[in-house]
C-alpha cells in the first residue's frame, strides 16, 4: 500500500517513463498468478499452456507498433478471456495509459471488475502498488474506475450511455461484443462511439475486440473478423507434418474430427489428417498446438483477426470427446445446435429459422380431436394473449424431449375470466387418466391491471407474463413482485410478473417448425380441425437483419397484421418451462436440453467453468 504523497510522486514520474520492451505474454508468464479458488490450474500463468494466444498477446504489446486493431472470434473455454486480463495487467505495469474496458452491460462490467480485475490487482504486488488505494484521499478508485500511475481503467456496459464520454482512450477493449446493444439512446453504436475516443492516440492506440459469435449476418464479431486478415491456427499432423486447420466433420468429409457412437454415446473419437489420412488420437493435441502457426487468409490487410476453434482447447480443458458428445446431444434441437456451433466451433450460426410456410405446417395436421390429449402428452399448459375485445388461447400438451401437441386453439370474446376458468378446469382425459394443466401464462402487456386482478385471485399455476424483446434473454426470466404495500414491501401471495424472452422463444419455435418435422423430440403436432387462420398467425413474423450506425442486428418483424397465435404459443411454451418441461428430458438423453436457456453470453451466454479461473466467460 502506498500513501497519497507517494502516489503523487509516482504519478509525476510516470509521464517520463518509456514504453518497455516486454510483451504481454512475457509479462503474464513472469507476473500473473491465477486464482486458487476452485481453479483446476491455479498457480503461475503459462502462455505455453495455450500457445495459440501467444501471438495475440504479442501484437497487443506496445512493442508491436504496426498493429493497432485486433479482432478475436473465439469458442468458449479456450482461455480467451485471460487475454484481456493479461493485457490490462501489462498496461498498468509496463505501458500506462487510459483504458476503456466495455462489456455488454454495466452489471457484467461491475461483476467482472470485482471478480477478475480486483483479484488480479491484489495478486500482483507491482501493479497493486501502482493502483490508487480505494480509500485514498486522492480518490479515483471505484468499482468502475480505477486510477493508476500514469493512467486509468474505466469499465462500462455497452448500455451505459454517456459513460466516460469525454475521456480520451489509448487502450480500448470491447469484450463479448456480440452481446452489445446496437444503439444507445439514439446516439449510435456503442462500438463506434467507443472507438471515436481513441482518435487522439491514432497509431499508438490498441483496440481489442473479442467475442464468441452468434447469428450469421447479425454477429458483430463476425463482421469485424471478415474485415481483418483472418488468421487461422494451423497445426502439424504428428505423422506427416502437414499444417492444417482443425475442423469438425459433420458430414462425410474425408478428414476432420470424427467419432463413432452407440445409442447416442460416443465410443471413439479421433482426428483424420487431411493429407496422410492417419488417425490422430487426442493425446497428440498439446504437441501439435506447440508447433502451430497463425496463417492469414487475407495477408494484405492491416487489421489483425484471429479465429480460435474449441477443437484447439488443450488437454484438460474441453476434450474432443466432449465436443462430439455435445454435437450428438444437440442434433435434434436447433437452439442447442446454435449454442454448440457458437461456443465450440467459435463460428457464427447460419440462420435456419426463417419463416415457415404455413401451408406445409397445415399438411402435417393429424387425425386426433381437440381437447383430447394424444398418447405422449404428460402435462398441458395454456398461453393467453390479451386483446382489446377478446383473448387468444393456446392449450398445448407436452411430452418427453419437448415434443408437443396442440390441444386447443381459440378465441374468447367479452368477459373472458369465467370462461377461461372453465377451460383450465376441464378434465382432460386419456384412457381414464386425467392429464393435468400445470401452467397458465397470461400476457399483461395490454390490459395490465385486469390481468393482475385475474392472477391475484387464482392458484399459483396462473401467472402474469410480459414479453421482452431484448436479445439473448432466456425464454422465462426471473419474476418481479408487483404487489407492494405502502412501505414498498412485498405482499405475500401478491402478483409476480414473469419476463418472457420473445426473441429466444420465437427462434426456438421457428427452428422446431422448420426442422423437427417427424415425430420425436421437439416436434410440434396439430389436430386436423385447427383453422387456417391459426397457421397464418403462427407464421406471421420473420427475422430481418437491420443496420444501425453501420452495425448489424437482428429483429423480428410482422409480415401479417395478426400474430396472436404465435404469441399465445410462446406463452404456452414459457408456462411449460416454469412447469418443469426441461426436466422431462429426452428418452435417450435424460439431461435437460439447452434450447430454453438464453443462447449467448450470459454467454451466449452459456455459463461455463474456465480452466484458468472458475468463472463465467
Ligand atoms: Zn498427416
Amino acid at each position: 500500500m502506498i500513501d497519497g504523497r507517494m502516489y503523487f510522486i509516482k504519478a509525476a514520474c510516470a509521464g517520463l517513463e518509456m514504453d518497455p520492451l516486454t510483451t504481454v505474454d512475457q509479462w503474464a508468464d513472469e507476473k500473473r498468478v491465477l486464482n486458487t479458488v476452485a481453479s483446476r490450474e491455479a498457480g503461475n500463468y503459462r502462455t505455453s499452456r495455450t500457445p495459440y494466444l501467444r501471438e495475440i498477446m504479442q501484437v497487443l504489446s506496445v512493442t508491436e507498433t504496426e498493429v493497432t486493431d485486433i479482432v478475436v472470434m473465439k469458442a468458449t473455454q479456450i482461455g480467451g478471456s485471460e487475454v484481456a486480463n493479461n493485457f490490462i495487467g501489462y498496461i498498468i505495469d509496463c505501458a500506462p495509459g487510459p483504458i476503456l474496458y466495455m462489456l455488454p452491460t454495466a452489471e457484467l462490467a461491475e461483476r467482472h471488475s470485482r471478480s477478475r480485475i480486483a483479484t488480479m490487482i491484489e495478486s500482483i504486488p507491482t501493479i497493486k502498488d501502482k493502483v490508487t488505494p480505494p480509500k485514498s484521499r486522492t480518490g479515483g478508485n471505484t468499482v468502475l474506475a480505477k486510477n493508476f500511475v500514469g493512467g486509468a481503467l474505466y469499465m462500462a456496459g455497452s448500455n451505459s450511455g454517456a459513460a466516460f464520454r469525454n475521456v480520451s482512450i489509448r487502450y480500448l477493449i470491447l469484450d463479448d461484443i456480440d452481446g452489445f446493444e446496437p444503439d444507445i439512446g439514439g446516439e449510435g453504436s456503442p462500438v463506434s462511439l467507443a472507438e471515436r475516443r481513441t482518435d487522439t492516440y491514432s497509431s499508438r492506440k490498441k483496440v481489442l475486440k473479442i467475442s464468441t459469435p452468434t447469428q450469421k449476418g447479425g454477429s458483430l464479431i463476425e463482421k469485424e473478423f471478415l474485415k481483418s486478415d483472418q488468421r487461422y491456427y494451423h497445426v502439424p499432423c504428428p505423422f506427416c507434418d502437414t499444417l492444417q486447420i482443425l475442423i469438425f466433420s459433420t458430414n462425410n468429409e474425408e478428414y476432420g474430427l470424427k467419432y463413432t457412437e452407440e445409442n447416442g454415446e460416443i465410443t471413439d473419437v479421433w482426428y483424420t489428417c487431411m493429407s496422410c489420412r492417419e488417425k490422430i488420437n487426442e493425446h497428440y493435441k498439446n504437441k501439435m498446438l506447440k508447433k502451430g502457426l497463425w496463417i492469414p487468409k487475407q495477408p494484405n490487410r492491416t487489421k489483425r483477426g484471429y479465429h480460435i476453434s474449441g477443437l484447439l482447447s488443450p488437454l484438460g480443458f474441453v476434450s474432443w470427446r466432449q465436443i462430439a458428445q455435445e454435437f450428438i446431444d444437440s442434433k435434434n434441437d436447433l437452439m442447442a445446435m446454435k449454442v454448440w456451433v457458437n461456443t465450440r466451433l467459435g463460428e457464427p450460426y447460419e440462420s435456419a429459422w426463417e419463416q415457415p410456410e404455413w401451408e406445409n405446417l397445415r399438411l402435417r395436421c393429424e387425425p386426433y380431436q381437440p381437447m383430447k390429449p394424444p398418447i405422449g402428452v404428460v402435462f398441458i399448459t395454456c398461453g393467453v394473449d390479451v386483446q382489446e375485445n377478446r383473448i387468444v388461447v393456446v392449450l398445448r400438451g407436452w411430452g418427453i424431449g419437448e415434443e408437443s401437441w396442440l390441444i386447443w386453439h381459440g378465441e374468447i370474446y367479452g368477459e373472458w375470466e369465467s370462461q377461461l376458468d372453465d377451460l383450465i378446469a376441464f378434465n382432460f382425459l386419456r384412457d381414464g387418466t386425467s392429464i393435468p394443466v400445470l401452467g397458465i401464462a397470461i400476457d399483461s402487456g395490454y390490459k395490465t391491471q385486469q390481468v393482475y386482478h385475474y392472477c391475484r385471485n387464482r392458484d399459483s399455476r396462473v401467472f402474469a407474463i410480459k414479453g421482452e424483446r431484448a436479445r439473448n434473454k432466456p425464454v422465462l426470466g426471473k419474476p418481479t413482485e408487483q404487489d407492494l404495500n405502502w412501505k414498498g414491501k412485498r405482499i405475500p401471495k401478491g402478483v409476480k410478473l414473469w419476463p418472457v424472452g420473445t426473441d429466444t422463444a420465437k427462434s426456438t419455435l421457428y427452428g422446431r417448425l422448420k426442422n423437427n418435422t417427424t415425430p420425436g423430440p421437439c416436434c410440434y403436432h396439430w389436430y386436423e380441425s385447427v383453422t387456417d387462420e391459426y397457421f397464418l398467425q403462427l407464421t406471421a413474423e420473420k427475422i430481418e437483419t437491420h443496420i444501425k450506425g453501420g452495425f448489424p442486428y437482428l429483429e423480428w418483424v410482422k409480415t401479417r397484421d395478426r400474430n396472436d397465435a404465435l404469441d399465445a404459443e410462446i406463452y404456452a411454451y414459457a408456462a411449460a418451462i416454469r412447469a418443469g418441461l426441461l426436466w422431462l428430458g429426452d428418452s435417450k438423453n435424460p439431461k435437460k436440453t439447452a434450447a430454453s436457456q438464453a443462447p449467448s453470453k450470459k454467454k451466449n451466454k452459456v455459463t461455463v467453468k474456465s480452466c484458468f479461473m472458475n468463472s463465467e466467460f
